[in-house]
Parts: structure tokens; C-alpha cells; sequence
């Protein structure tokens, strides 16, 4: 027993005589700094919710079976989604025009904005190309082997979304997320199994990454035509398709260019399915009972206390409780509950540190909303009703 005292207080001494050193010899040269004026905030009120799904395989995809495009487009029009992105694996690369998703005759909607997007498929992981315009996706497969630094400079001259697809399990994203724009936080309808990728996510924010979260079902596999047709995967059509999760993004405009830069900036919620509750998350900087800034933005803390407010639009149950859980740079900050009615809404006061990079998010479970056009998801989210993107204070815009 004694020896354990001892050698614990020698770990102590060690600790406070390094700090010490550290302290006293020591300037970080890439300590967070004061920092000039932040970008202004965008309008809280100009822009329109835009519903979608980011992660979806069709035939072009060979690990897909009875999904051709028209089915998938079809199907997201009759549940009301404002964009798609059809993500095939590196399908038409290689010449293989046979299976370009983008050319094929089926890839046209009335209603839904279609992004050209496919999924990055590399030795180390996958990731999602997103783009308002076509783009060269051979360049991005050609270098996925190079280094990191090589990547992220072509990515950049192709001028598209990058972001991280299922980044912890299987073909877990192995790349640096400095090239990335966003990643995602849900796949698929089981919420569950995405406990690493939001551990993953709060370690990217907390070391100072403005990176923002989003969802993808990963869904691969339509409705048979006939029995014959049907495969050992079909049963997945009814538990995870299209909308399981979704994603809503305040975009400026309902094109396609505005769903990129609001997937980029920020303003985007995810939502377990296109009928659960949207979490909108604002907050008042400076008490005057006016919210400020939402999700994504990111403001310069005054030092005075900060009004925080969550609020879930569409569906509630009326008199049902909802659990908002507050997250501040990585840790619980607090619980709080909300009673579902005409105005689902629950606020928190705190006051971030002046000059010190905070940043707050929130998830929301409550009552499961049904879906009804794939029935079996409901069980798979639980209780999982939504999350928000952080709002940040003194993020440096130029990391
Ligand atoms: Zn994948
Ligand atoms: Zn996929």
C-alpha cells in the first residue's frame, strides 16, 4: 500500500514539474490566437429547408441489386425530397460508360435537384464526391493512393465537396479529414452504430476542424418486379432506403449550387427519416430576444451570457417528451427535456470564454415517427429523433 502512495506521488510531482517547465520556457507557436473579425452571419430568415438523402447506390453499383435510377428518383419524389445524390462506387471510371450513373437516360426529376456525386471507393476507406456540375471522378480515383497532401490538391482543383463516408467499421475513412468537407455522422437507418463516427466527428471539431455532420442511408437494394427477381438483400428495401437518415440544409436557393455551399457552411440538421422533426438550433448572442446565429455559423464570444434555442418543426407528438442533449466541445453540458405541442422548444443560457474556441451541438430523441414506405426503420432508429450542427465561437475561419 505504501509503495503505491509513493510511486503515485512521483507520477504527481512529475506532472506539476513538466507543466512547470512547459510554462515557463515554452510559447506554442500555433496556439489559438485573438484573431480578426469573423465572416458576417448569413440571414437567419432568406434561404429554404431542403430535404435529402446524400448516400444512395443504384444498378450502377455492383453490390446493388433491383435499383435502377428511375426507381430510386421515383421514390424520392413521392416522399417529398428536395435533392439526391445518387453515390454509385466509382462506376464510370476506367471507360466504363456503360454505368455512368450521371448519363444514364433515367438520371432527370421534376422535383428533386440531382447532384453528380459517387462514392470514393479506396483501399482506405470510402468517401462521397459531391458536386453542383459534373466532374472529372477518374482524376480523384487515379490519386487515391497518393499522399494525403496530393488528394486534397486535386479535390481542390476539381472544386467539389469531399466528405467521409462511415468513418469508423468496415472501410472506415483512413485519410486525412483536413481534405474533407463534412462527414458522415449517420449512416443508415440503425442509428446505433454510429456511436464512433460522432466520437470521431467531436475530436475533429474539438481540435479546432469546422466540419460539418451529415447523414447517408448507404441504401443499395430496390423492390423486386417479380419474386424471381428478389435477392438475399431484398428485405433491406422496407428497413433502409431512401430518407433513412435525411438530411435538411438551409440553402439561399433551391439549386444545386446552394446544396453544396450549405453542405460545406454548415446550416444542415440530420433527421431520422423525411417525416421525423427537423432540430432547428439558434442562439441569441445578445439577449435582446432576436436569435442571431444558427447552426454552422460561427460567431466571437463577448464574454456576456449566450441564449441557446432548440426547436423541432414538422411532426411532433403533442405532449410527448423529448430529450435535447446538449453537447459542448465534446462532453454532455447538459440534458434538457422539451414537451412535444404547436412549438416543440427548449433554451439553455451559458456564456463561452472569451477568445476560446467553443462550439455547442445538440441530439434529440423522442417518439419514433412512422415511414410508412419503409416500414421496418423505425424499429432500427429507436428513439433517435435528430441532430444539429455546432454552433461555434472563435473558430478560426482560416485553419
Ligand atoms: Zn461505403
Ligand atoms: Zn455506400
Amino acid at each position: 500500500m505504501r509503495v503505491h502512495v509513493f510511486v503515485a506521488g512521483l507520477i504527481i510531482a512529475g506532472c506539476i514539474s513538466s507543466l512547470t517547465l512547459g510554462q515557463s520556457s515554452h510559447s506554442n507557436p500555433w496556439a489559438p490566437t485573438e484573431g480578426g473579425p469573423l465572416p458576417p452571419i448569413a440571414s437567419l430568415t432568406d434561404g429554404v429547408w431542403l430535404k435529402g438523402d446524400l448516400h444512395v447506390h443504384s444498378r450502377h453499383s455492383k453490390d446493388s441489386s433491383n435499383n435502377p435510377e428511375a426507381k430510386i428518383i421515383s421514390f424520392s419524389e413521392s416522399v417529398g425530397m428536395d435533392y439526391l445524390c445518387i453515390s454509385d462506387h466509382d462506376n464510370h471510371v476506367g471507360g466504363d460508360v456503360a454505368h455512368y450513373t450521371w448519363t444514364d437516360p433515367e438520371f432527370k426529376s421534376n422535383s428533386v435537384l440531382l447532384l453528380y456525386g459517387a462514392e470514393w471507393t479506396t483501399t482506405r476507406g470510402h468517401g462521397t464526391a459531391i458536386s453542383a456540375r459534373p466532374y472529372d471522378h477518374q482524376r480523384l480515383y487515379d490519386v487515391r493512393d497518393q499522399r494525403d497532401v496530393v488528394i486534397g490538391a486535386v479535390k481542390k482543383e476539381l472544386g467539389i465537396h469531399l466528405s467521409a463516408n462511415h468513418p469508423s467499421g468496415k472501410d472506415h475513412f483512413g485519410f486525412s479529414y483536413d481534405m474533407v468537407d463534412s462527414i458522415e455522422v449517420w449512416n443508415s437507418a440503425v442509428w446505433a452504430k454510429n456511436a464512433n463516427a460522432i466520437m470521431i466527428w467531436d475530436d475533429m471539431l474539438s481540435s479546432g476542424r469546422k466540419l460539418t455532420g451529415r447523414g447517408g442511408s448507404d441504401s443499395h437494394h430496390g423492390t423486386p418486379d417479380t419474386p424471381e427477381q428478389a435477392t438475399k438483400n431484398s428485405y433491406q428495401r422496407k428497413a433502409n432506403y431512401v430518407g433513412t437518415p435525411t438530411t435538411w440544409v438551409f440553402a439561399k436557393a433551391r439549386t444545386l449550387q446552394s446544396v453544396v455551399d450549405t453542405l460545406t457552411n454548415g446550416r444542415v440538421s440530420v433527421s431520422a427519416n423525411p417525416y421525423a422533426p427537423r432540430v432547428g438550433f439558434y442562439a441569441d448572442l445578445d439577449q435582446d430576444g432576436k436569435m442571431d446565429v444558427m447552426m454552422g455559423d460561427n460567431a466571437k464570444s463577448t464574454g456576456k451570457p449566450v441564449n441557446f434555442r432548440v426547436q423541432l418543426a414538422g411532426n411532433t407528438v403533442s405532449g410527448a417528451s423529448y430529450t435535447v442533449r446538449v453537447v459542448k466541445d465534446g462532453n454532455l453540458f447538459s440534458s434538457l427535456k422539451a414537451t412535444g405541442g404547436k412549438t416543440t422548444m427548449v433554451e439553455f443560457t451559458d456564456t463561452p470564454a472569451v477568445s476560446v474556441r467553443t462550439y455547442y451541438r445538440v441530439e434529440v430523441e423522442g417518439p419514433p415517427t412512422a415511414y410508412p414506405q419503409v416500414p421496418d426503420s423505425m424499429a432500427l432508429s429507436g428513439n433517435m429523433v435528430g441532430l444539429s450542427n455546432p454552433i461555434y465561437f472563435n473558430f478560426d475561419p482560416n485553419f
